[in-house]
C-alpha cells in the first residue's frame, strides 16, 4: 500500500532526511536491519534529495575506495543536514498537492 497523503516529516515510522544521512554508511555497508533498509529505501523512493545524497556518497566512496564512517567527516554531514533544512523549509512553503 502506498501512502502518499499524510506524508510528513517527523513521523515516528518514517525516516527523516537527517536519519537517512546518518544511516547512509550503514546502508552502503549492508549493516541495516531488513526493516531499517526497507524504510531507508522507502524514504529514498520519495525523496530526490536523499537519492542525490546517496549517489554522492557512492561517488565519494568509489573515489576513496574505502567505506568507513571515518571517511564521512562530521562537517560533511552537517553541511548536508543544513541543505536539507533549507529544502524542507522550501517544501513547506510550497504547497505540493500533486
Ligand atoms: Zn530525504
Amino acid at each position: 500500500m502506498i501512502r502518499l497523503r499524510g506524508l510528513r516529516i517527523g513521523r515516528r515510522r518514517d525516516l527523516v532526511c537527517r536519519q537517512v544521512v546518518e544511516l547512509v554508511t550503514d546502508y552502503l555497508e549492508g549493516a541495516l536491519s531488513p526493516a531499517q533498509q526497507r524504510r531507508f529505501e522507502a524514504h529514498l523512493a520519495g525523496c530526490p534529495h536523499c537519492t542525490e545524497y546517496l549517489a554522492q556518497m557512492r561517488a565519494t566512496i568509489s573515489l576513496s575506495g574505502m567505506l568507513t564512517p571515518d571517511d564521512l567527516t562530521p562537517q560533511m554531514r552537517a553541511e548536508f543536514i543544513e541543505v536539507y533544512r533549507r529544502w524542507q523549509a522550501d517544501d513547506s512553503q510550497r504547497d505540493e498537492s500533486d
